[in-house]
């Protein structure tokens, strides 16, 4: 995660790995006001969701692409940290978003599997230098 260029998040899955882990962190960000800084969600479940939003997203498994996806606004989430305590988060916006994708990912989701219409809102990635 640390070694591309805006990335925010990682999934076990995305480097080769079937556990129910993924890390996420938006910090500097420039859609985040404040950052969490890192969490590591092991086992993450979401309690309780609020609203949506739809905002474009990009992932390192789809590195052509991004596109317009529907999430949860809110969410309410539990998992485990890397200490092996059960923490609980209330995450907003873009953080909610993050955990969201890195979850789908656990169960072999990618964002594509989510646009609603493919033809308006997937889009050819403009590149980032890195
Ligand atoms: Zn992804």
């Amino acid at each position: 995660m640390r070694r591309h260029p805006r990335c925010v998040g990682l999934a076990a899955p995305q480097v080769g790995s079937l556990l129910r882990v993924a890390v996420m962190d938006a910090t500097g960000h420039p859609k985040v006001k404040s950052s969490r800084g890192l969490l590591v969600l092991v086992n993450a479940q979401i309690l309780k969701a609020e609203g949506d939003l739809i905002q474009r997203e990009g992932c390192l498994s789809v590195p052509d692409l991004t596109g317009n996806v529907r999430r949860f606004k809110r969410i309410f989430l539990r998992a485990y940290d890397e200490q092996r305590q059960m923490r609980q988060f209330e995450l907003d916006g873009f953080e909610s978003i993050i955990a969201q994708h890195e979850m789908d990912h656990l169960e072999g989701k990618l964002f594509l599997d989510r646009v609603e219409n493919t033809a308006m809102d997937v889009f050819r990635r403009r590149n980032y230098a890195a």
